[in-house]
């Protein structure tokens, strides 16, 4: 199995590099944010307690998250060559929790790519997005807040990757297929994936 964690601030192209990286290595892509996003829709107990987070801009408590994530890795690790984690870890605690997780069925994250944009360029794509999409956390009010708790939670873990050897940073602005092949460029040099 190869392991990929996507890494980068609301906005800054995870989902849409995902699609592409599914494409060319065959991984499954597990978004923490459609998988919450299902269960509101569904309008599940789950996508009650997860709305009343997501309409603030605010993340999840991570002991329900790691459990959400868990239950999606066994649903689908049957009928998979390996993962991208997309929009998950968002703290140093689910990272832990993901190291734990995989060593528990004998991974590991091999890589983070982590895509790098500007907050300002962030802002106008996501009030784009949100226009184009509906999607209801895409407002400047959550928008803000995001980026607030992206800043002081999530940032932190490009150095806890980074310590680990496993974080590439990737110029996240530019065209959608440069972003592109310099991702590839970085996960094809990845010895795991030359073995
Ligand atoms: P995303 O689609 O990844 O931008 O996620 C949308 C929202 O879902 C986030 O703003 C959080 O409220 C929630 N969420 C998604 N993934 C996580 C996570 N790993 N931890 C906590 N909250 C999350």
């Amino acid at each position: 199995m190869f392991n990929l964690v996507i890494f980068g601030a609301p906005g800054s192209g995870k989902g849409t590099q995902s699609k592409k990286l599914i494409d060319r290595y065959g991984l499954t892509h597990i978004s923490t944010g459609e998988v919450l996003r299902s269960q509101i829709a569904a309008g599940t107990e789950l996508g009650k307690i997860a709305d009343s987070y997501i309409s603030k801009g605010h993340l999840i408590p991570d002991d329900l998250m790691v459990d959400i994530l868990a239950s999606e890795v066994d649903r689908l690790r049957p009928t998979s060559n390996g993962f991208i984690f997309d929009g998950f870890p968002r703290t140093i605690p689910q990272a832990d929790a993901l190291k734990k997780m995989l060593e528990q069925r004998g991974e590991e994250v091999h890589s983070v790519i982590g895509l790098e944009v500007a907050d300002e360029e962030l802002m106008e794509r996501l009030i784009k997005r949100g226009a184009e999409s509906g999607r209801a956390d895409d407002n400047p009010e959550t928008i803000g807040n995001r980026l607030k708790v992206y800043h002081s939670t999530t940032s932190p873990l490009r150095d806890y990757y980074n310590k680990e050897g496993k974080y590439t940073p990737i110029h996240g602005s530019g065209q959608v297929e440069d972003i592109f092949s310099n991702i590839v460029n970085a996960i094809d040099s990845h010895p795991a994936l030359k073995a």
